[in-house]
């Protein structure tokens, strides 16, 4: 029994942990060492200092304790699809938390996990603590973590439900029928309805003592800078007119309530309207708005539509996660008939099977569909009524029912802000029959599941309204943006960028795209890929990338035999790591990045100029011809540290990082051979020798086969420092030479096709950064000197870059198109 705790409290907790030590702890006070130093409240979705069940839990804790109390709060790097949008929203909410436990003397420290800051510090104060107070929130990776930090400690923990007016604990089965939680849940809801949430006094003294890690103040602190500090997916941007926290949450429900409450039930289904519904469901996700004071408002406004969303199918999913087993994101979690049905369908013909990155971009054969999506990406919203027509298009463009639902999971929880909440995983799980009955006729595909069809959705929507919703601008106004370099740092930069809707302009001075990535034709028949031999991908923003290009058949994985040579024998096997290519050639990786860009080849841009007109565009231009390409807001150089110099020395203290960076160069030969007998492998690794890699090219996938033989031999840094200057003749005849010494077989013919000196081949230092940034002059500069020395590096460092001007454009900058003219009181 837990003394003299409120009923409406206790009603909401449940205990972890020992219920022995708990009695003692609780009852009689407990041990000196049962006793810990705090209570702790560790927060994460009831991100407020209002209406919190598991504030008031933890003050009444401390006050009975007489301990002092504190409240921890972190972003960690780890969340599933942790992205600068759902970060910028969380520290946003953070911030305005912050200010007001301040306001209450509650004592509440703030840790964002990044570059090194790094460690396990809620463990530690979980084991420090007498009670830990968090609150329920019936969804990976919420569920886990909990479980992980029971088993960390034997610290009584109080799980308390923040998010629904009818407790979690007090429903016995998850319902799978709307009408059915109605029903029974009934009166519980008007008995809670009825009475405003109690004002809780803040009755015990804040803790003050020694913390595992510096707190960090978010008042004053550069949200942009801190999250280009944390390894997470910096391609997804922040939110413009969706700021987090709960002062701006307010303001939407006070102009919703004004506004559009009353009318909610004739304009709810209406996609092109965006105020024709609350978009509250982050901020009630996060818990920065309280569920108690919405509903209570709702009902006093007699919004009885509104509240049978907000009550009866927003409850109906929490309740349904809370008693399901873990994981939701499982095909289990469908019922019976529907699974049976999408069984016997398994091998129905598709329309189509889109890859992740065609759904994630919005490249489908449905307008409707890819509008939906734009929604998701550049807004992190989708209109409810659209959601589930979005959802069950995956049905049919997915090869199987569970990668339809890996999919909706995916695109939703990655790209939209109220994503990873027990809402969404009903609503997903509609779309594949929970919730709903066995639908007639059966069709293909879906079997019993009931269709929905994108045309005729099409037909009844607003398309030419609802379009330009979506194409709003995801800035506060019209944004050009020029990228310097088509290497792969900067198409991923210029595409992640166009993506959100920005006007974006590469720029290159070769003939073709994808820099150093390059495959050299000789003759019109014959193919070399004469710079990147292929590439790994061990960081998971990137693999997710490499699996859906292998699955459109942009890159394959190469399987060659790749071995170590010391003079002719083979010292060791080198062929267990995974590599991958681009087929039929490596430079065809630029060219799909490229599609849709704008980008002018055979222009070298020789120098920013910067213009002192205060309204237009920053940044001219200019290329060797001094003949003015443009004017832009923003420029990123992706161009190796020599060449980028040039352009960024005389405006941007950025120079200075870039000075100290140094590349190798490699000279690289494409020949033909015939041997006396086959070469026992595809490539070599080559130790001792003018060469460092050898490797028969079209063994690789997707390249024509040749007779006889197409080789490209790579010299080393070393080689290639010290012969910088030799002539291409003197270079052929000694490389021919070293290939004859290391392969170990004997050359019947040999033919050189051409041979190419890449001046600044491979980064010799990096930078200890993915990008740098100005912020003061919007210059920044990407590229594998920056991240690390791979396309798997550039590929990053381009993301990145994309990440901080999508940062800079819309952190804590007002939208021209939101609504947040309310200034009546908040909270
Ligand atoms: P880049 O590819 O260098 O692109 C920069 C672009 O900027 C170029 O297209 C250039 O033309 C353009 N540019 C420069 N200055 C200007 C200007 N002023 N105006 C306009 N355009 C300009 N990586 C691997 O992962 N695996 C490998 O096996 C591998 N092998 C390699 C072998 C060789 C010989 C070389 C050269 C590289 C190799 N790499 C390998 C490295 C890999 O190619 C690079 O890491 C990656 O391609 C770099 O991409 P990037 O976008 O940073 O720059």
């Amino acid at each position: 029994m837990d003394i003299s705790l409120p009923a409406f409290l206790q009603e909401r907790i449940i205990w972890l942990g020992d219920k022995l030590l708990r009695d003692r702890l609780l009852v009689a006070g407990g041990t000196a060492d049962q006793r810990g130093e705090f209570v702790c409240y560790w927060m994460h979705h009831a991100v407020r200092g209002h209406e919190n069940p598991a504030l008031d839990v933890a003050i009444h804790h401390a006050t009975m304790l007489k301990m002092p109390l504190l409240v921890y709060h972190a972003i960690c790097e780890e969340y599933p699809y942790a992205s600068d949008r759902h970060h910028a929203f969380m520290l946003q909410g953070a911030r305005d938390v912050q200010r007001e436990l301040a306001d209450l003397g509650v004592r509440y420290v703030f840790h964002l996990q990044r570059e090194s800051h790094r460690g396990p510090h809620l463990r530690e104060l979980a084991k420090r603590a007498a009670v830990l107070v968090t609150e329920s929130m019936p969804v990976e990776p919420i569920v886990g973590w909990i479980e992980r930090i029971q088993s960390a400690c034997s610290t009584p923990i109080a799980v308390v439900d923040c998010a629904c007016i009818v407790p979690l604990t007090l429903t016995n089965k998850g319902y799978t029928r709307a009408y059915e939680f109605r029903d029974a849940t009934k009166s519980i809801l008007e008995q809670r309805l009825a009475h405003p949430y109690p004002h809780q006094p803040v009755t015990c003294e804040p803790y003050y003592g020694p913390l595992p890690f510096y707190p960090l103040n978010l008042q004053d602190a550069d949200l942009r800078e801190l999250i280009g500090k944390c390894k997470i997916d910096h391609t997804v941007g922040p939110v413009i007119d969706s700021p987090g926290g709960s002062r701006a949450g307010y303001v939407r429900w006070e102009i919703f309530k004004s506004d559009a409450l009353r009318r909610y039930a004739k304009r709810r289904n209406n996609a092109a309207d965006q105020n024709g519904v609350s978009r509250l469901s982050a901020y009630l996700h996060f818990g920065m708005t309280s569920p108690f004071r919405i509903a209570r408002e709702a009902a006093e406004h007699q919004a009885d539509k509104f509240l049978d969303e907000l009550l009866v199918w927003r409850e109906l999913a929490f309740h349904f996660c809370f008693h399901q087993q873990q994981p939701l994101d499982s095909i289990e979690r469908i019922p019976e008939w529907a699974r049976r049905s999408l069984e016997l369908h398994r091998s129905d013909l598709r329309e189509q099977n889109y890859s992740w990155e065609s759904l994630a971009r919005g490249k489908t054969c449905s307008s409707l569909w890819n509008a939906c999506q734009r929604s998701l990406l550049k807004h992190g919203e989708l209109h409810n009524n659209l959601r589930m027509t979005w959802g069950k298009a995956m049905l049919s463009w997915t090869d199987s029912a569970e990668r339809a639902l890996h999919m909706m999971i995916d695109l939703n929880h990655r790209y939209a802000l109220d994503g990873r909440d027990p809402s969404s995983y009903g609503g997903l799980l509609w779309c594949m029959g929970q919730f709903d009955r066995p639908f007639e006729p059966e069709i293909p595909v879906f079997g019993h599941v009931r269709p929905r069809s994108l045309i005729e959705h099409e037909k009844r929507i607003d398309m030419g309204k609802y379009v330009s919703l979506v194409d709003r601008s995801i800035a506060v106004e019209r944004t050009r943006v020029a990228v310097v370099g088509a290497g792969i740092a900067g198409l991923v930069a210029a595409r992640t960028l166009s993506d959100h809707g920005l006007d974006v302009h590469v720029f290159d001075k070769s003939r073709g795209i994808g820099g150093r990535m390059a495959t050299r034709r000789i003759d019109d028949v014959i193919r070399f890929d004469h710079g990147a031999q292929y590439f790994t991908a061990r960081d998971e923003r990137f693999t997710r990338q490499v699996h859906s290009w292998i699955h459109d058949g942009i890159v394959a994985p190469w399987h060659g035999r790749v071995v170590q040579l010391n003079k002719g024998e083979v010292v060791a096997e080198k062929s267990s790591t995974s590599r991958y290519v681009a087929t039929p050639g490596m430079s065809s990786l630029g060219r799909h990045l490229a599609i849709g860009l704008n980008v002018t080849c055979e222009t070298l841009v020789k120098e920013l100029r910067p213009t002192d007109d205060k309204y237009g565009e920053r940044w001219h231009l200019l290329d060797e011809s001094e003949s003015d390409l443009g004017g832009f807001d923003y420029v990123i150089v992706n161009a190796p540290p020599a060449q980028s110099l040039p352009l960024l020395r005389p405006h941007s203290p950025l120079a200075m990082n870039i000075e100290p960076v140094t590349m190798s160069p490699c000279w690289s030969l494409m020949i033909q051979v015939e041997t006396i007998a086959a070469i026992p492998f595809d490539a070599a690794f080559v130790d001792d020798s003018s060469l460092a890699w050898i490797c028969r090219n079209d063994t690789k996938p997707g390249r024509a086969k040749c007779d006889p033989a197409c080789w490209v031999l790579h010299a080393s840094a070393k080689w290639s420092t010290d012969h910088l200057e030799s002539s291409a003749e003197d270079v052929t005849v000694h490389l021919q030479q070293a290939f004859a010494e290391c392969i170990g077989v004997g050359i019947a013919k040999l033919r050189c096709l051409a041979v190419h000196q890449w001046r600044y081949a491979i980064p010799a230092t990096t930078l200890d950064r993915d990008c740098i940034w100005d912020p003061a002059t919007k210059l920044g500069a990407c590229g594998d000197w920056c991240g690390g020395p791979r396309v798997e590096g550039a590929y990053l460092s381009g993301a990145a870059i994309a990440g901080s001007l999508l940062r800079d454009m819309t952190i804590d900058r007002r939208a021209s198109s939101a609504k947040t003219e309310y200034t009546g009181q908040l909270f």
